[in-house]
This record gives structure tokens, sequence and C-alpha cells, in this order.
């Protein structure tokens, strides 16, 4: 059953300690990816409240692609690819946004139909930082943000302060 498959997603996510830096809990999407009946467990789970009210869904770069294409395949609509900055030649839009050390800066190209109702995803949401800005950048593209929705929620992180409403199957 489905949610049999999604108990088993919930417990392929990998849990790397001090990494990318010490006291951080890295959490690694990737044996859900490989895995058909976990994939489409938790994607299914992640579009469902939003069952028909999106046009396309955006992706943050890079778990986020995945993801997304995933849908894309179930859900019948397109995807919009959130990039890192600099990988872009024209990008339509930029916004940039604090990180713990610093700042970082996503971007999309100028390709979205005006009014287009988007759903964000990404695989966790931590300090709700990249889907804040990612809101922003839709606004800036002239679409309408229908909701974002991830993998994994931190809660103790408070992302959704920072980011909005986040649906997701999984809480940490
Ligand atoms: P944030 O902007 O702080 O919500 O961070 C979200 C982005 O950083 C996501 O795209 C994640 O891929 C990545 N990330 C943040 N914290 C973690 C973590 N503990 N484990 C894995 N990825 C993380």
């Amino acid at each position: 059953t489905l949610s049999r498959a999604l108990t088993r997603a919930e417990s392929l996510i990998a849990e790397t300690p001090d990494y990318p830096e010490p006291g951080v809990l890295f959490r690694d999407i990737s044996p859900v990816l490989v895995d058909a009946a976990a994939l489409g467990a938790v994607t299914e789970a992640m579009i469902a409240p939003f069952a028909g009210t999106f046009d396309v869904v955006a992706g943050i770069e890079a778990r986020g692609f995945l993801l997304a294409g995933t849908i894309v395949a179930t859900a019948g609509v397109g995807t919009l690819p959130i990039r890192k900055a600099g990988k872009l030649p024209n990008p339509a839009a930029s916004i940039e946004y604090h990180l713990e050390y610093g700042s970082a800066a996503i971007e999309a190209p100028g390709v979205l139909p005006s009014g287009a109702r988007v759903l964000l995803v990404d695989d966790i949401l931590a300090t709700g930082g990249t889907l804040g800005a990612s809101r922003k950048l839709i606004a800036e593209l002239g679409g309408e943000v229908v909701g974002a929705s991830v993998v994994l929620a931190l809660d103790e992180l408070g992302g959704e302060r920072v980011a909005g409403p986040v649906h997701s199957p999984f809480h940490a």
C-alpha cells in the first residue's frame, strides 16, 4: 500500500553527522530517489494537497530538479528549474538571501507564462531561506506560488517563519 511505501521511504533517508560542518546532521534522500516505490509514494504525498491547483512545478537545484521531474510525469504539468546563481546566461530574476555564514542567490530563466500557478519543491526545509527566496523569485517572474512542498521538514529550525507554509510527508 501507499502508506507502507511511505513508511519505508522515511526509513531510507540517510543521516550523516557533522556534514558539511560540525553540528549539522546531513539528510540524504538519494536512497529514496533510487527506489521506484519509495520515490512514487513520496512524490505523490508531496503533491496530494495541491492536486489540480498548479500548472508548473518549480524544482530547486539540485535535488529539487529530480523531485520536480518525477512530479511532472504524473501530474501533467511543466517544470521550471530554479538555479543557483551564476549558471544562466540571461536570468530574468535573481534573489539574494542569507545563509548562516554569508549569502547565496537563486535565479531563473524568463520562461514562466504570466500568472502561471507554481508549486515549489525541494528535498529539505531547514532555515527556510531557500524556499523564502524562491517565493520572491516566482513573484518577480510574474507567477503565483500556490504552495511549497519538501520531502522532509526540520521543524526545530522554524523554517516556515521564513519560507511561509511548507507541506511535507516527513518531519524531524
Ligand atoms: P534552507 O535554505 O536553510 O531551508 O536550506 C535548504 C537547502 O539546504 C535545501 O536545498 C537542502 O538541500 C539543503 N540542506 C539544509 N540543511 C540540510 C540538512 N540538514 N541535510 C541535507 N540538506 C540540507
